[in-house]
């Protein structure tokens, strides 16, 4: 699972930064701003600490980040099957291009081209939807045209004029692929989306045949069904193309395992040997009885500095939540701040113990949950440009109830957002008085990341499952109910005295600040993220406007929260704030109940109610006031440059890093040097 930046209110804000952390770890003069189009902005990271580790380290962190970017070309053709093809086509025209670049299509066709990029696809990275070109048609046939032969990525037996007669309307007709990720369950959700994760013509019902042929309800320790093949239709028969060394992705594989090999030979300790070793099995075999195994030996190594994610992992991008869209993380862990997260995972079990959740939920024994924070060092797949700041993996449900699970927060990202958000005027446009924003300048940095460690390394890891409940039981909605689940968990505790007692906050009134923003995300700045007329439907979107929506109902009787006008604007407004917290433990035991007893209807009737749907007043208000602030709905980031030192013969014996590069330049570098599907 991962835990995105609620950053319209968290890392928007022009917040004073923890000073101590700030310090050690933030360089003041560091150029976050890199590139700003659409609805997007583009920052840069810095890699703290990164001079303390060995030069052994280095190395393998290089070797990593290259088998992170070497996937690259996955994620796109998950994405969409032409995908590839028109990034190929795009560049082409972007770097070939010898006309006015003032013209107002050329203008527009770079916007596209850096969307395109940032959606790894066509369509939006968060919303899903296809991106709509504002270049006109005859610019874009007209540029194809004039391409040479040589660079156009032609499939089998195309020329230039079939090139241009596909992709034009895949590219320009809105009704041709118009979603990626199509989750409205009154329709075939596989036919709607236009991900590449299922071949022509299959249809949900097959799959969900397909699937629940082969799922044993007596299997106590099931593999992942789904999570690493494309499920196809041949001669009418369903069966799955596997993604592994021979067979489907195979060339991007077969390279991530070399780089993989290459990280092993370097690895700090056996255990990390081990599970790189048996990760690579897994890519040669396509098993995932091995990517279990994997799992497992990853889950139980918390003693290594260096660590990385890569391969199948979130299912986010497939509407029945199985097929993995492949990413990677390459990390090291942020000394300075882990020591906050070991104190709350060394006390899960007594979170567990004391939340508000009827007893049958929870688990009699949390299992090992590590916690860590970490220094991002290369994001890639799925996790890039557009990242977590929170991951907390295996997802597989038996092993985190068996091994436990990791759990991680993304330090330097996060402070790169908080760091590139000062003075954009967010707080005095939405904040409803000064001693809010007061509280939320103190508090609301230390709070969110704890809001980030509690979700990612207690929410997500607490409860359990009744006996023989299907852990898809809740299909559709399964996502966001278990984000609201796990923000649930984290929110409750937020106020808690245990935190005072454990060090971790020196202010019993600190979560109001989190409390504050939290509600005024849900109700109203996350709206921003949304389009006029459209409904909500990113997981966690759906989850805060669930908790937020819910919160403010059921709280009306007590005027609990109420949304108040001042000079003509909504204002959100906390009357109460430890009825508030009673209200979220309340919820937060009911939808542990949908969970744990798999209710399907009830976890239905809660999305729909709360989760969806958008007030369109007030959603016109959200947006008109952000037009003032100029505020990019969403963020990414482009990567540091791991440079390699080598000897007189060419061994790789350290790495530095440099941060210099344009968007544009890394993006066309990396379809240049990690090209390995296709064109
Ligand atoms: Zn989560």
């Amino acid at each position: 699972m991962k835990y995105l930046a609620s950053f319209m209110i968290a890392s928007t804000l022009a917040l004073s930064v923890n000073p101590k952390e700030c310090q050690a770890t933030v360089d003041k003069n560091f150029d976050y701003h890199v590139d700003r189009f659409a609805d997007i902005e583009v920052l840069r990271y810095e890699v703290p600490e990164f001079d303390r580790l060995t030069p052994q380290q280095r190395v393998m962190l290089y070797y990593l980040s290259q088998a992170a970017q070497t996937g690259r070309d996955i994620i796109w053709d998950q994405n969409g099957k032409y995908n590839l093809q028109i990034r190929k086509l795009l560049e082409n025209i972007y770097t070939n291009f010898s006309g006015d670049k003032d013209s107002k299509d050329y203008k527009a066709f770079e916007k596209y081209l850096k969307q395109v990029w940032f959606g790894n696809g066509i369509h939006h990275h968060y919303s899903t939807d296809k991106f709509v070109p504002e270049f006109s048609q005859d610019f874009f046939i007209n540029e194809v045209s004039l391409l040479p032969d040589s660079v156009l990525p032609l499939n089998e037996g195309q020329g230039r004029e079939e090139l241009i007669e596909v992709i034009t309307p895949v590219i320009f007709d809105p009704t041709v692929m118009p979603k990626r990720v199509f989750q409205d369950g009154s329709k075939d959700v596989i036919v709607n989306s236009a991900s590449n994760l299922y071949g022509e013509g299959v249809t949900q019902a097959e799959v969900e045949d397909y699937y629940n042929s082969l799922k044993n309800p007596n299997d106590s320790t099931p593999v992942s069904y789904g999570l690493n093949s494309r499920v196809v239709k041949e001669n009418g028969k369903i069966k799955e193309e596997v993604y592994k060394a021979d067979g489907l992705y195979g060339p991007a594989i077969s390279q991530i395992i070399f780089w993989l090999g290459k990280a092993g030979d370097v690895a700090e300790n056996a255990a990390q040997k081990a599970y790189i070793n048996k990760l690579i099995d897994f890519y040669k075999t396509g098993d995932l009885k091995l990517f279990d195994e994997y799992s497992i030996l990853w889950v139980e190594d918390t003693d290594s500095d260096v660590d990385f994610v890569n391969g199948f992992i979130e299912s986010y991008g497939d509407p029945l939540g199985m097929t993995g869209s492949w990413e990677s993380y390459v990390n090291f862990k942020n000394q300075a701040s882990t020591k906050r997260t070991e104190t709350i995972a060394s006390n899960a079990q007594w979170f567990e113990d004391n939340s508000p959740v009827d007893s049958r939920f929870k688990k009699e024994e949390v299992k090992g949950v590590s916690a860590k924070v970490i220094n991002a060092v290369m994001l890639a797949g799925d996790a890039f440009p557009a990242t977590a700041i929170g991951i907390n993996l295996p997802n597989a449900n038996w092993i985190r109830a068996a091994h436990g699970s990791k759990s991680v927060t993304l330090e330097n990202i996060t402070e790169a957002y908080d760091m590139a958000s000062h003075g954009n005027g967010f707080n005095e446009e939405f904040v409803i008085d000064e001693p809010t924003a007061k509280l939320m300048e103190d508090y609301l940095y230390i709070t969110d990341m704890l809001h980030t460690d509690l979700h990612e390394c207690l929410g997500h890891a607490s409860g359990q499952l009744l006996p023989g409940v299907d852990p898809d039981a809740l299909k559709e909605n399964g996502s966001a109910l278990e984000e609201a689940r796990a923000d649930l968990f984290a929110l409750y505790y937020l106020p808690d005295q245990k935190l005072i007692e454990l060090g971790i906050l020196d202010n019993p009134e600190a979560y109001k600040a989190e409390y504050y923003k939290y509600m005024l995300n849900g109700l109203m700045t996350q709206l921003n993220r949304i389009e006029p007329g459209k409904d909500i439907e990113e997981a966690h979107m759906r989850n805060r406007q669930l908790i937020a929506g819910w919160v403010l109902d059921h709280g009306k009787k007590d005027n609990v929260v109420e949304l108040v006008k001042k000079n003509g604007k909504t204002f959100v407004k906390i009357n109460d704030y430890p009825k508030m917290r009673e209200l979220l433990g309340e919820l937060l035991a009911e939808i542990q109940r949908i969970k744990s007893e798999g209710d399907y209807q009830a976890g239905a009737d809660l999305i729909n109610q709360y989760a969806v749907k958008v007030d369109p007043q007030l959603h016109q208000e959200v947006l008109s006031r952000f037009a003032t602030l100029d505020i990019p709905p969403y963020r990414g980031f482009i990567n540091p440059q791991l440079v390699p030192v080598t000897d007189d013969n060419g061994e790789i014996i350290d790495v530095t890093l440099t941060y210099g590069e344009t968007y544009p330049q890394q993006m066309l570098r990396l379809s240049n040097d990690y090209k390995t599907l296709g064109f």
